[in-house]
Order: structure tokens, then C-alpha cells, then sequence
């Protein structure tokens, strides 16, 4: 339902917290974020993202990196568990998701064959299993992992995916669910939509269907699924704060 991630200078957690609870008003059964800092660390929980925001106050959540989600579900009851992020069988890897996963039975079929562990009964965790699968089997990057991944999927989503094993880099991608990025000074914002991201910048970029967005190295490079390089197009928002 509602997605923030953060990659910059500043302490991510608070942003994020603030952003998802700007997303509030599109509703929500749980609320979950991801912290990217030397480990990767997943805290989430059902209910409101005041919850969340007691649960994380007896941990340490100090990240330049990370990202949050508002889950309405669609696959899987309102929990703990199915609340997203969703990690991948290894925990190296994390990912928040808008939208459905037609195919998620299936997927899930293989993947189990191949080794992999489900927690929850969300459409979602095949994803991030997915990605994984194809990294060990490729042996590629996230980047390329998650670029074959979207081949793979049948449905619509807007994805945040966060690696262990690439820090300070973050991927998202789309396809019929909302994505925007927001360029600010040596810092980037991700969110289903605008409202969390313009009190820092207005310079944003909408990420099309079927596009790869990479942030990394103080630079955002979008490809497509083809993994044709495209030219992000930046907009300046002129929204009332
Ligand atoms: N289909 C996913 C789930 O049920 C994502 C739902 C959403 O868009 O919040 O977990």
C-alpha cells in the first residue's frame, strides 16, 4: 500500500517513520521497516505505525539506509509475520511491495523445490525468494537478480529491494503501481507517491512500468527491463507543503 525508502546522509529511520505516516490516509493493516548498516534488520508489526515506532524504540536503528512499508493485505491475514519487509531465505536480502503476484503459487512451488524457506502466506516473499534464486543461480548482481525477477513475475508491483551484500545501494522497480524518486543534495528518497518526499526536495523523477531504478554512488541510473539505460526524466514539483 504505502512505500518509503531512504539512501542518503541523514539518519533514514525517522524519515521513513514520517513518511509512512504521511501515507496513512491511503489505510493500512501493518506497518514494517528495513535498515540497512553493516547488517540488514527487519522490524514490523500489525496495527498502526505508532506501533511500530514503540517496538522500535528499545532498538538500535541507526542507518543511512533504509525503508518502510504500509501493508494492505491481499495474500495472507493481517499479522506480524506477513506484515512486509519480507526477507529472502538467507535474510541477505529484503524487499517491500505494493501490489499483487499473480503467479506466487507457482513460483512458490519451484522455489520451495529449490530450497527455499516461506514464513509467510504473502504473494510478496516469492518475490525476494526469486530474486535470491537467481542471484545464486546466476551468480550476477542485485541489480541484474532483480532486473531477471521481473521477467518472472506475472501482476503488478512497486518494489524496494535492499541487500546485505550491497550496501548503500538502493533498487526499486515497477510495473502498474506507483513509484516516485526524489533527488535531493547528495540524498534520494523512494515512495508510492509524492507526499512523503516534498518537504525534503521537489525535484522528483516517475519511474515508468517495466523500469529499474538504481540508486547508488550518489547517482540514481534507471534501465529498462531490457536493460536499455533510459534518461530519468526530472520534474519540479510545485506542491503547497
Ligand atoms: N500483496 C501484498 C501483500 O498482501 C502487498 C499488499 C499491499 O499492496 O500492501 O502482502
Amino acid at each position: 500500500c504505502g512505500i518509503v525508502a531512504y539512501l542518503g546522509h541523514r539518519e533514514a529511520c525517522p524519515i521513513i517513520l514520517k513518511g509512512l505516516r504521511r501515507l496513512e490516509y491511503r489505510g493500512y493493516d501493518s506497518a514494517g521497516v528495513a535498515l540497512l548498516n553493516g547488517s540488514l534488520s527487519v522490524y514490523k508489526k500489525k496495527g498502526k505505525v505508532a506501533e511500530l515506532e514503540n517496538f522500535l524504540a528499545t532498538k538500535d536503528t541507526h542507518a543511512k539506509v533504509g525503508m518502510g512499508h504500509t501493508r494492505w493485505a491481499t495474500h495472507g491475514e493481517p499479522n506480524d509475520v506477513n506484515a512486509h519487509p519480507h526477507y529472502s531465505t538467507s535474510e541477505r536480502i529484503a524487499i517491500i511491495h505494493n501490489g499483487i503476484i499473480e503467479n506466487y503459487a507457482a513460483l512458490k512451488t519451484h522455489l520451495e523445490k529449490q530450497g527455499h524457506v516461506f514464513h509467510s502466506d504473502t504473494d510478496t516473499e516469492v518475490f525476494v525468494n526469486l530474486i535470491e534464486e537467481i542471484q545464486q543461480q546466476n551468480d550476477c548482481t542485485l541489480e541484474e537478480a532483480v532486473r531477471l525477477a521481473l521477467h518472472e513475475v506475472i501482476g503488478a508491483y512497486a518494489i524496494v529491494v535492499l541487500s546485505k551484500d550491497a550496501p548503500d545501494q538502493l533498487i526499486a522497480a515497477r510495473k502498474g503501481s506507483p513509484l516516485v524518486i526524489g533527488i535531493g543534495e547528495g540524498e534520494f528518497f523512494v515512495a508510492s507517491d509524492a507526499t512523503p518526499i516534498i518537504e525534503y526536495t521537489n525535484e522528483v523523477v516517475y519511474v515508468n512500468d517495466y523500469e529499474l531504478a538504481v540508486i547508488r554512488d550518489g547517482q540514481l541510473a534507471i534501465r529498462s527491463r531490457e536493460d536499455v539505460v533510459q534518461t530519468p526524466y526530472i520534474q519540479r514539483l510545485e506542491l503547497e507543503l
